[in-house]
């Protein structure tokens, strides 16, 4: 008995020297990554209630010749650690503003882009002027771009935080609340906040169509959203099944595999022109 214990004690030490060693490596890696051009964007749709394409969410790939394809979960928390965040995000943008005139261009059309901001991003002084000003050199509107934040961003200092998310709002951009109901936002900050629209984290989801706490979790959500004039945006549909309840719901927006994987701008191109030409 004891020996399993050392052993898993062991493998549990094993598996944190990895992990850390792992960070190491990614952070390392990281600081060539940027200068390099390692990193790109992927695409992933947004479907209205009538089925009709919406826009887009902004995901960030790396593919390291060192380390292979890190996935963003991994690699934007070690930005984050090590300062290279305001960097890795201004990168971010600036690829997605670019592809997004490329694909709205050679479509001539216009669709909502989404794009994810991680805490340190909105702790920069200048962000909100950044964003704006790169936002009229790529000639897009306020109106067709919204940023993703979470909820444990704000927690830190809403007060702070409160002038930059108007100074964007007073230019159109709007702002969605990610993996909600994951975090401890309180009713009346979601109140005092001008926020737009709330994203339903995948974890509900994944477990809604059998799970009676998720399956209420996701009905108060989407009451919450309604009672604040806010849209409701459900991520990770995979089936019709679970498209079925979330449309039945009330859910504004879908977005999921069950429609389409996150796309390069090629295949984002061909998705739209294929599946939702005008
Ligand atoms: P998120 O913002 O919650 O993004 C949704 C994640 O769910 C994405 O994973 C997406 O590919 C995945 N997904 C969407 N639909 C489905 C589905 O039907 N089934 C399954 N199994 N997965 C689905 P991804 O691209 O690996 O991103 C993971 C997280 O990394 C994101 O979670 C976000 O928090 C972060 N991230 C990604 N790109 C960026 C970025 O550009 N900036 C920042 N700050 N964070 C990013
Ligand atoms: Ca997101
Ligand atoms: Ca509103
Ligand atoms: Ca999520």
């Amino acid at each position: 008995e004891s020996k399993r214990l050392k052993n898993s004690a062991h493998l549990f030490k094993n598996t944190m020297q990895e992990g850390y060693l792992r960070n190491v490596n990614i952070e390392q890696a990281l600081r060539s990554a940027i200068e390099n051009r390692e990193f790109f964007m992927v695409y992933q749709p947004q479907i209205s209630t009538q089925g009709a394409f919406y826009g887009v969410e902004a995901l960030a790939r790396w593919n390291s010749p060192i380390l292979g394809n890190v996935p963003p979960d991994a690699f934007i928390p070690v930005a984050e650690a090590s300062g290279q965040m305001p960097a890795l995000g201004r990168c971010i943008i600036e690829a997605s503003f670019a592809d997004i005139k490329g694909v709205q261009q050679a479509l001539g059309r216009t669709f909502y882009t989404s794009i994810n901001l991680s805490a340190r991003q909105l702790l920069e002084p200048d962000f909100a002027a950044y964003f704006i000003g790169k936002m009229r050199e790529e000639g897009i509107q306020g109106v067709w771009a919204a940023l993703e934040i979470t909820e444990s961003l704000l927690i830190e200092d809403v007060g702070s935080i409160l002038p930059l998310l108007q100074e964007l709002k007073a230019h159109g951009i709007k702002l969605s609340m990610d993996d909600f109901g994951t975090g401890y936002s309180s009713l009346s900050m979601l109140r005092m906040l001008p926020i737009d629209e709330l994203k339903i984290d995948k974890s509900f989801i994944d477990t809604v169509l059998l799970d009676k706490g998720a399956q209420q979790m996701v009905q108060s959500i989407i009451t919450i959203g309604k009672n604040l004039e806010m849209d409701v945006v459900a991520e990770g549909i995979e089936t019709k099944e679970q498209l079925d309840m979330l449309t039945h719901f009330g859910c504004d927006r879908f977005q999921g595999y069950y429609f389409a994987r996150p796309l390069d701008k090629e295949a984002l191109a061909d998705f739209i022109q294929e599946n939702h030409p005008y």
